[in-house]
């Protein structure tokens, strides 16, 4: 097989894979937008949009934003949040990360919704699907900028500036907060 069977499908666009992982043919070529073949050994790959989850992190009407400590959008303000561990529910994975970015036990209030991300790291662009819950802390005891965190702010939602949030499902949490928020108040 030549290099010329790569093909130019978007799942090999994002991950720049080149090489049949499992016979290592220079044979791969798109099958669907999520998959590739490998025409030497028939193998087929999934890359599936990963599960993630957001956290809208509320004290006392205040919410809880870490700065990043690391690419991707190092700098920027995150929600605590992550990808989901394999064998992990969406609400296991929310609580557990919050735990490892900021130190502390959330308690899930509710669903806000849901939407897609892409993620580039490493120079691959993953996708998930980010489910954002509405989370509530009962005191600051223990909350620490954790790893991949260099600072922690607590502030008033409308005091929040969105362009300074590190990705669009961070916007979306954001906005879906304050419109429960503005339904409960009415
Ligand atoms: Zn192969």
């Amino acid at each position: 097989m030549s290099g010329a069977a790569i093909g130019g499908g978007r799942m090999l666009e994002r991950t720049g894979f080149r090489h049949c992982p499992r016979c290592a043919a220079a044979a791969l070529v798109a099958h669907e937008d999520k998959a590739c073949r490998c025409q030497a050994c028939g193998f087929r790959y999934y890359q599936n949009s990963a599960a993630a989850v957001v956290g809208v992190v509320e004290h006392q009407g205040r919410l809880v934003l870490a700065r990043r400590a690391r690419a991707p959008q190092q700098g920027l303000w995150s929600m605590p949040g992550g990808f989901v561990n394999d064998r992990e529910s969406l609400e296991e994975a929310m609580v557990r990360e919050a735990r490892e970015e900021i130190g502390v036990e959330v308690k899930i209030v509710g669903y806000l919704g849901s939407t897609w991300n892409e993620y580039p790291f490493g120079g691959v662009t993953y996708l998930s699907t980010d489910a954002l819950f509405h989370c509530r802390l009962d005191h600051l005891a223990g909350l620490t900028a954790g790893d991949e965190v260099t600072e922690i702010a607590l502030l008033a939602p409308q005091d929040i500036d969105a362009g300074c949030l590190a990705f669009e499902s961070y916007r979306l949490a954001l906005s879906l907060y304050r419109a429960r928020q503005a339904g409960a108040s009415r």
